[in-house]
């Protein structure tokens, strides 16, 4: 006897890292998050000008990375990609200015 259909047919994969992405409009490409990021890679993207770029958490333990681009359509939106779930707190120094322009909230 068969049963068709009901799903969980799909072959389980292994648990991958957290994925969490958002587009905003602006004018700077990386937004000011809370955390520090270090630049390690770029990459052109077809049908538009404007690179891709890609950033590592600067904490040592830490393997978050963030993806940032423009999209294709709407070159003012950015595309926000972060992968993976930091081990530490938002390492905000002195910034005050930071503070009052972006209230963010991130939920894990
Ligand atoms: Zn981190």
């Amino acid at each position: 006897m068969k049963k068709v259909g009901g799903g969980g047919g799909k072959a389980r994969r292994k648990v991958r890292e957290p994925r969490f992405c958002f587009k905003t409009m602006s004018d700077v490409d990386v937004l000011d998050d809370g955390y520090k990021w270090r630049k390690y890679g770029q990459k052109v993207v077809k049908n538009t000008q404007h690179p891709r770029s890609y950033y590592r958490c600067t904490q040592d333990n830490c393997r978050v990375k963030k993806r940032v681009e423009r999209l294709a359509e709407d070159p003012r939106m950015v595309i926000t990609t972060y992968e993976g779930r930091h081990v530490h707190s938002p390492s905000r120094d002195d910034d005050d200015a930071a503070r009052a322009s972006a209230e963010m909230t991130f939920i894990w």
